[in-house]
């Protein structure tokens, strides 16, 4: 996984830290990154990932659900599709939630035991459905018509645990793009349209090996008494099937993830603790042990354990307006980019050694190097002022920032590191998770090999 990179960080003195910066326990690498050139004049821009605090997140969330030993804690790939990140989410002894072909590569890449891995999509290919079977990992579907493509494809000794995806449409959180228990949302099986719930019903009835109820209400934006009360309309509906079945049938719930993340300041709230409190209050048989339990978490374990860094190229006014040019733009910090409302990023200011920035704020807006007008991560954004050389840190960025990057002006994927800080002697120690993407890969993505197939056409 990369050679290891040691560095001495002498800690900041406490005199120099202001209490509003944000993520003090990430300035000592910071500056590592920078001392040992992992972020500087050629390499302008990536992405970190700090392995102790991803470590501790997944405690916190087994912590919370430690009186339900029946539970298996996936990991939402698509979070952060980067296979060390997933090797390393697997040793905490996580399962993974896959949707995509991609995702179920990376997944058994990264060596997670088919029986951890889940697979959910809403477009899943009789291809992709026929590997999964295969391969033993968990498929949930996510239509009626999902279903007879399993009936058809599904080998009597298949180890697979089967379940079908339902929207209990309880209604969306303040992001619509994030919200999937909406009443057209385009995931699972619409309970409360007419006949549904019946169909549901009857759709177990005709497959005894159909065992599990699957729901995710929702993400970012959601409130957790809205995802507390998607979870207990699924489990009321398993408790109902099982009682028309006559038996147990539904033994296990994947309840999902979604816990939304703070990105206003360092605090972890909601915490898993409060989530698991909700559940109970919303539904409180779902501990009883009646049923084995799924969960899909990806935001809330890598957000905070994650940051950018990217050098300033340039600084202007233009209007009145101080503009800083960084390399963090949309190719990486792309929702931010297109929603700034929905999805604002704290940023820190760093001096050109990698040491914080002092100075009287300053609005400035914090641009990327996308040639489009609002490739801005941040507007008018009160920091010290910055010049040629400084750095700006992205805080929260762990989860769908740099490991989703866009392709935008063939711009490079950024380079991602995982880091420790609490390593003895107060070293930090880097590791390559990704290198930054090369320009000779930058031109074979882009049709090298076919450089004459349009002209030869005629
Ligand atoms: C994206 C997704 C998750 C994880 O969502 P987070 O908000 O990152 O926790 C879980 N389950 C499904 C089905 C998803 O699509």
């Amino acid at each position: 996984m990369g050679a290891a990179i040691t560095e001495s960080a002498r800690t900041t003195p406490s005199a120099s830290v202001t209490p509003r910066r944000p993520a003090v326990r990430f300035d000592a690498a910071i500056r590592a990154a920078v001392r040992q050139g992992l972020l500087g004049e050629s390499r302008p821009v990536a992405g970190f990932v700090d392995t102790d605090g991803v470590r501790s997140s997944v405690a916190a969330l087994r912590e919370a659900f430690a009186h339900s030993p029946g539970v298996l804690h996936t990991f939402a790939a698509k979070a952060s599709s980067l296979v060390p990140v997933l090797r390393l989410l697997a040793d905490c002894g996580m399962g993974c939630e896959v949707a995509s072909p991609g995702e179920l590569r990376l997944a058994v890449e990264a060596g997670f035991a088919p029986g951890t891995i889940v697979l959910d999509s809403p477009a899943k290919t009789r291809e992709e459905i026929r590997l999964a079977l295969a391969l033993g990992v968990a498929v949930n579907a996510d239509s009626l018509d999902e279903l007879h493509r399993i009936d058809a494809l599904r080998n009597r000794d298949s180890a697979a645990v089967l379940g079908l995806r339902v929207n209990p449409q309880v209604g969306g959180g303040s992001i619509g793009a994030m919200s999937t228990a909406t009443d057209t949302s385009k995931f699972g099986v619409a309970l409360r349209d007419p006949g549904a719930r019946e169909a549901v019903v009857r759709a177990f009835e005709a497959r005894p090996w159909l065992t599990r109820l699957h729901a995710h209400v929702g993400s970012q934006g959601c409130p957790l008494e809205l995802i507390a009360a998607g979870v207990a309309r699924t489990y009321e509906l398993a408790e109902e099937i099982n009682e028309r079945l006559g038996t147990r049938r539904i033994t296990s719930l994947d309840i999902g993830g979604g816990l939304p993340v703070n990105f206003t300041d360092d605090t972890t709230h909601p915490t898993y603790a409060a989530y698991v409190d909700a559940l109970t209050a919303a539904a409180p048989g779902l501990f009883s042990g009646r049923y084995a339990l799924v969960t899909e978490f990806g935001r809330s374990l890598l957000a905070k354990n994650g940051f950018i860094g990217a050098r300033v190229e340039y600084t202007k006014d233009a209007g009145g307006r101080r503009i800083a040019l960084t390399h963090a733009g949309a190719q990486t910090a792309t929702r931010t980019v297109f929603m700034p409302g929905s999805w604002p990023l704290r940023i820190g200011a760093f001096a050109a050694d990698g040491t914080p920035k002092e100075g009287p704020p300053l609005a400035q807006d914090i641009a990327g190097p996308c040639c489009f007008a609002g490739d801005v991560v941040a507007h008018g954004r009160e920091l010290p002022e910055l010049a040629e050389g400084d750095f700006v840190v992205l805080y929260d960025t762990g989860a769908y920032y740099f490991s989703t990057p866009w392709a935008y002006n063939s711009l490079p994927r950024p380079a991602v590191y995982g880091f420790r800080s609490s390593a003895p002697e107060g070293e930090v120690v880097f590791a390559t998770v990704r290198e930054a993407q090369t320009m000779d890969a930058i031109a074979a993505e882009s049709g090298l090999a076919y450089a004459d197939a349009l002209t030869v056409l005629g």
